[in-house]
Formats: C-alpha cells, sequence, structure tokens
C-alpha cells in the first residue's frame, strides 16, 4: 500500500499533538511531511527531530529558527498546497485558519478539519472551494464526526434531524449569578473533555455548539430547524442521525479525539487501532440527556441566529467571540461578559456582506474593534 502524506497545520496544538500520537501507530499508511506552529518553537523544534518533514513554517515568535522554515501567515498557504501531501488536518484555532482551509481544497487535499471557524466564517466560500478544487472537508469535530458515520450513504434528503450532543461544560448546574462571575480557572476546568484553551472556553460558554450548529449546517447541507443540540452531561453518545422514517442511528465512544482524527483521515475506510481506548458499555451504563438552559447560555442561540442570518453574521458571531475569550483569558473582562460582547458585536455588524472573504474579514476586524473597545 501507498503511504499518503499528511500536512499537519497547528501541530502544536491539543488537536495536533494527538494528531502526531495517531499518525505514529500508522506509519506504514500515512506519511507526516508538513509541520506548522503558531510561536511555540521548543515543541515544534522536537517534532521536527522526530518526524524530519519536508516543509516546517513557523508563523510568529521570535529567536533564531532553520532558513528552510516558513515565516508568517502566508506559509500556511504554502504549508497546505505542499505537492506531496493528499491530506491536510487543519488544526490552527481560530478563524486565522480559514485561508489555509480555502487553499487545500482548491488545490484538491482532503481536509480533515478541527478548525470549525473556517466553516463558521467562510462556509460558502468553503463548499466553493471543494468544488472549484476538487478537494472535500472530513469533519474531526467529534460531533460531526459521529453525524457521519451514522449516515453512512444517506444524504440529506433522507434526513429530518441532526440531534448533537453537548457535555454542557463545567457550568452546567451552575446558578447564573455565579456563572456570570466564573474565573479562567473555573472555565479551564471540563469535564470530560481535555482541549486547547480557547475551545474550552467556548465550551463552558456554548459558544462551541454554536459554532457546531453552523458547522453541521454546511457540511451536511441541513437546515437550521433540522438541527437540534440536547446536552448530555457524559459524552458518551457523539451525537445522532434522525432519518425520515423515525429511524435514529447514534455514534458511541469514550471522549476521545483519538477516533474522531483517525477517522477523518481513513474515511470512509475503518482502520485497526488498539491504541483507541475501548468502550465498556458497563462503565458507560448510564447516558442522561437534558435541554439546553438557554436563558443561562445565551452564546448558542446568538450564534445559530447569526447562522440563519446568513451573510456575515457568523463571521461577526466568531470573531467577537474569539475577541472576547481572549480578554477573558487575560482577565480583563468577566465571563458574563462574553455573552454580552457577542450581543452588541452583533447588534452593530450582523447586516454587513460576506460575499466574498475581503468583506468578511472586515466584518471579522469591525467585531474584533467592538469588542475591544468595550473593554478598554
Ligand atoms: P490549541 O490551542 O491547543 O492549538 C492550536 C494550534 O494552532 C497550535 O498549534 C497553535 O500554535 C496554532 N495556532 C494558534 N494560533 C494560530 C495562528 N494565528 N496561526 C497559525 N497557527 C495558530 O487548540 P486545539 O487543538 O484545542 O483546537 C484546534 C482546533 O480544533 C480549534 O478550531 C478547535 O475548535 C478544534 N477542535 C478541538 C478539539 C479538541 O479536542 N481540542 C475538539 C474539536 C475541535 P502554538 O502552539 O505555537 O500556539
Ligand atoms: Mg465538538
Amino acid at each position: 500500500m501507498t503511504t499518503q502524506g499528511v500536512a499537519i497545520l497547528g501541530s502544536t496544538g491539543s488537536i495536533g499533538t494527538t494528531a502526531l500520537r495517531v499518525l505514529a501507530r500508522h506509519r506504514e499508511r500515512f506519511e507526516v511531511r508538513v509541520l506548522t506552529a503558531h510561536a511555540n518553537v521548543a515543541v515544534l523544534r522536537q517534532q521536527v527531530s522526530d518526524w524530519s518533514p519536508g516543509f516546517v513554517a513557523l508563523v510568529e515568535g521570535d529567536g533564531e529558527v532553520p532558513a528552510t522554515w516558513g515565516r508568517g501567515p502566508g506559509s500556511l498557504v504554502e504549508a497546505a498546497t505542499r505537492p506531496d501531501t493528499s491530506i491536510v488536518l487543519n488544526a490552527i484555532v481560530g478563524a486565522a485558519g480559514l485561508d489555509a482551509t480555502l487553499a487545500a481544497l482548491d488545490a484538491g487535499k482532503r481536509v480533515a478539519l478541527a478548525n470549525k471557524e473556517s466553516l463558521v466564517v467562510g462556509g460558502e466560500l468553503v463548499g466553493a472551494a471543494a468544488r472549484r478544487g476538487g478537494g472535500i472537508v472530513v469533519p474531526v469535530d467529534s460531533e460531526h464526526s459521529a453525524i457521519l458515520q451514522c449516515l453512512g450513504v444517506r444524504g440529506a434528503a433522507e434526513v429530518r434531524r441532526l440531534i448533537i450532543t453537548a457535555s454542557g461544560g463545567p457550568f452546567r448546574e451552575w446558578p447564573i449569578d455565579r456563572i456570570r462571575k466564573a474565573t479562567a480557572h473555573d472555565a479551564l476546568r471540563h469535564p470530560t473533555w481535555s482541549m486547547g484553551r480557547k475551545i474550552t472556553v467556548d465550551s463552558a460558554t456554548l459558544a462551541n455548539k454554536a459554532l457546531e450548529v453552523i458547522e453541521a449546517h454546511f457540511l451536511f447541507g441541513l437546515g437550521y430547524d433540522q438541527i437540534e443540540v440536547v446536552v448530555h452531561p457524559q459524552s458518551i453518545v457523539h451525537s445522532m442521525v434522525e432519518f425520515r422514517d423515525g429511524s435514529v442511528l447514534a455514534q458511541l465512544g469514550v471522549p476521545s479525539m483519538e477516533l474522531p482524527i483517525l477517522y477523518a483521515f481513513s474515511h470512509p475506510e475503518r482502520l485497526e487501532d488498539p491504541g483507541i481506548p475501548a468502550f465498556d458499555p458497563i462503565a458507560a451504563a448510564r447516558l442522561d440527556f437534558e435541554t439546553v438552559r438557554h436563558d443561562v447560555f445565551p452564546c448558542l442561540g446568538l450564534g445559530v441566529a447569526a447562522g440563519k442570518a446568513g451573510g456575515a453574521a457568523p463571521a461577526v458571531f466568531n470573531g467577537a467571540n474569539e475577541q472576547a475569550v481572549a480578554l477573558f483569558l487575560e482577565g480583563r473582562a468577566p465571563f458574563g461578559a462574553i455573552a454580552d460582547a457577542v450581543h452588541e458585536a452583533l447588534a452593530r455588524h450582523a447586516g454587513l456582506a460576506g460575499d466574498d472573504l475581503p468583506a468578511l474579514w472586515h466584518a471579522d476586524a469591525a467585531a474584533r474593534r467592538t469588542v475591544k473597545e468595550m473593554f478598554r
């Protein structure tokens, strides 16, 4: 069997390092040929010495790096389009991953997409790039991987509803007053998943579920009225598909990103992997499902409304959320202000045009500016 070349963008992060752990068990099938990081030179250097990739890029960061390394945001496009790779894992966090997703799809690659912000900010453009270049998007997000697995060969026409599960985050049972004053330390203690800081905060506000509803809309071509969110604290059922005859299929597993990452590489094939944690139905005997407390977690409703509004609204939602989360993590905004900031940015900018990339970046910048001004 020939090996497939893989590019890992954001290799130093939570998804990136997990992917390298998985790929280390599948060296006969996949070869890591590209690695990129934002600023973490120390971890990137170690990965380069472990994997000897043909191309390495560091977007920012000081210090001496080899002259052959790509530098600056433009190097991500080269990383995403190298001719010796057929798979690009986009594990960058935030809208900063959009250009690489578009470039990889234009170049005909399979994009194993963890960077859901790509689809939220530029869903229409991502679809157009895939059609133009012949690339495909295969989701890494566990919920969307579950839906893809449940769908099998069935298309959107046979689906009545997607039911996306949410752990509910660390504040699932907290009273609203306590949540508004929660600290970064509180928000970063996720009950079931170990992830990067930004998505962990998004899981605490439920902004992550809004991003995932928009992601599902673009990935599977379903209307927003066909996508529901249900809280499932154990994170065992990764999502469900209800077909038009009423049959519901679910995909189950322990909360680990190793399986959805591997599946994004191998889909539709399934590879043997003894390293992936085994499922024990007795240990997972209790599965609870609850309704979302929308009054306590307004980011979910705000994001879904932005998705329905279309145009630049999802980009405004995302940009405002990224900026507010950054300020929260720096200790400059309280937890409750994240939803306020997103609300304010949408009120001001949701009507902006989102027809092309410059328009989307304009909306993203406007949203970030509004949020920064709120916490000056
Ligand atoms: P991390 O913060 O752990 O890692 C982010 C990676 O992207 C790092 O390699 C980082 O480099 C790099 N990076 C950060 N900013 C930039 C930038 N501006 N330009 C280029 N590279 C950048 O995030 P996660 O791994 O948790 O998440 C990555 C993506 O996957 C997110 O979109 C998230 O929503 C999604 N996802 C994550 C899951 C998880 O379990 N972690 C589950 C489902 C989806 P450096 O280390 O140098 O800063
Ligand atoms: Mg998810």
